[in-house]
């Protein structure tokens, strides 16, 4: 069993913590680890350490920075199959869904790389006679990620290759549920020799990201997780004057319009209300028919549902590994219940199940309920877990409505054949992320992972010229150089 460490000031760190928690195999219940819930004086040694490192890293050459990331990425590639390993055993997503999330994570410092292009400035010359003007985009200090378990590899690279890039020092807070990829990667880190201080990892839980959040020597917050906890990271952040980028929960729709491939639909539906066990902010977790959308449909995802193969992610042919932990599945079976309570009718019904040999994990099947009420808990709620809920409508006006009726906008989806019925979806939606026959419309490294309403506060969001923006701050200079004034001309 892995006794986890803190990475601080260029060393690996036993912490002095008094609380520890296990960190479980989902899918057998066996204890990989410890996992230390540090004290905030680890985070202000991290703080310190970052602070004294920020001054020489940020004078250090773009060119010379990102040959850092370069060696990274190398390390990454080389280390791929044993970090999607990692992710699968302490997450429980399957062995290819872990695959995707490196590949994702190596995609970020991909683009960071192009950073001595990305944070070029501006300059006007003569905005008045002999005077120019110019914008020049410096770091902005020490910058820190709080991270959800859901992503343990790739959300990190949502901010941190961009914030090092940019000449910024870096604390990185993994989920308490999954700190060994983290870990892992660190090990990565260290061969690349950032100098001391210009990476620190620690590990814990609430109180460690309070200490971070109130820590006067943190200037950039990047969390990513639940909503209630957003908002509470969001005016933290502010309060200790901190800029802040910070993404929430989602809950997100589907819609299916009659014209739409009912083959290809429910394959893709399947996949994202199902895939990483619905722990994903971009699952589908409300599927809307539309007029006669609805004959065939539910059928059909109802049986894509019932063959889904449940199992260990580690295991060849398994579709769906369990949930992260067994208050997680307990959580879910709970508001599948409320839902019956309102009225939905579950047609297939994912609760209490038993994977033999693997008693001890935590596992559900995927879950299709019907004639979930519009706007009761079961629409509003987000479960993370393998369920999609069914709603049905009359046109797709009633279905946009539906969309932006939400508390959440991180994404929603429609199928169709139709290029008119697709414009006016992506221009009424209003939500920040979206797809076109596309069931996890996750944007790409060089775009921004939007998210609106409740799923994002802030204004420049993780990944791309979003990253780039939020981690340094603009400095003008307004400048004159008469003939007269300069010596030796
Ligand atoms: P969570 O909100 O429980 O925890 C996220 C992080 O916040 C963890 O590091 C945790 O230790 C820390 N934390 C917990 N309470 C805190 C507090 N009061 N103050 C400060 N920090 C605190 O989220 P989770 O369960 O780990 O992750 C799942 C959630 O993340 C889902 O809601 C999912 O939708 C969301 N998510 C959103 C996106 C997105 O892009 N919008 C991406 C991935 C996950």
């Amino acid at each position: 069993m892995e006794i986890v460490k803190n990475y601080i000031d260029g060393a690996w760190r036993e912490s002095q913590a008094q609380e520890w928690l296990d960190v479980p195999n989902p899918a057998t219940g066996e204890v990989l680890g410890q996992v230390p819930l540090s004290p905030a004086g680890e985070v202000d040694h991290a703080a310190q350490a970052a602070a004294a490192a920020f001054q020489e890293w940020r004078r250090t050459p773009a060119v010379e920075r990102v040959q850092h990331l370069f060696k990274l990425k190398d390390l990454l590639e080389r280390h791929f199959e044993e970090l999607a390993r990692t992710i699968t055993l302490e997450n429980g997503k399957t062995l290819e869904e872990s695959r995707g999330e490196v590949r994702r994570a190596i995609e970020n410092v991909e683009v960071a790389c192009g950073i001595p292009i990305l944070m070029q400035g501006v300059v006007s010359e003569d905005i008045a006679r002999g005077i120019d003007e110019l914008m020049i985009r410096q770091p902005v200090g020490v910058g820190a990620a709080l991270c959800p378990f859901n992503f343990p590899a790739m959300i990190p690279f949502w901010s941190m290759p961009y914030a090092l890039a940019c000449g910024n020092t870096f604390i990185v807070k993994p989920s308490e549920r999954v700190p060994l990829t983290m870990v892992r990667i660190f090990e990565l880190m260290e061969q690349v020799d950032f100098p001391r201080g210009v990476v620190n990892l620690v590990h814990g839980s609430r109180l460690t990201a309070e200490a971070i959040l109130d820590h006067p020597g943190i200037q950039a917050i990047s969390f990513v997780g639940s909503t209630p906890v957003a908002k509470a990271v969001y005016t933290r952040a502010a309060a200790s004057g901190k800029r802040a980028q910070v993404q929430g929960g989602a809950k997100n729709p589907i819609i299916v319009l009659p014209d739409a491939d009912l083959e290809s639909t429910t394959r893709i539906v399947a996949d994202s209300a199902f895939g990483s066990a619905g722990q994903r902010c971009l699952a589908a977790s409300l599927a809307v028919t539309v007029g006669e959308a609805r004959d065939g449909f539910v059928e059909a995802i109802a049986e894509a549902a019932a063959q889904r193969v449940v199992g260990d992610g580690l295991v060849e042919g398994v579709q769906m590994g369990p949930v992260i932990s067994s208050a997680s599945r307990a959580r879910i079976e709970r508001l599948i219940g409320e839902g019956e309570a309102e009225g939905a009718r579950v047609m297939v019904d994912g609760r209490g199940v038993k994977v033999p040999g693997y008693e001890g994990g935590f596992f559900l099947r995927p879950t299709v309920m019907v004639d979930v009420p519009a706007q009761g808990a079961t629409f509003k709620t987000e479960i993370f877990g393998p369920v999609l809920g069914l709603l049905h409508v009359a046109t797709i006006e009633d279905a946009i409505e539906l969309v932006n009726s939400g508390q959440y906008g991180n994404m929603a989806c429609l199928f169709t054949s139709s290029g008119a019925a697709a414009r006016k979806f992506r221009y009424e939606a209003e939500v920040g992320n979206i797809g076109i026959n596309i069931g996890v419309a996750a944007p790409m490294a060089f775009f921004p992972f939007s998210g609106w309403r409740e799923s994002f506060f802030g204004v420049l969001h993780g990944q791309g010229r979003d990253a780039v923006e939020f981690y340094t701050q603009e400095k003008v200079v307004v400048e004159r150089w008469p003939k007269e004034w300069s010596r030796k001309f």
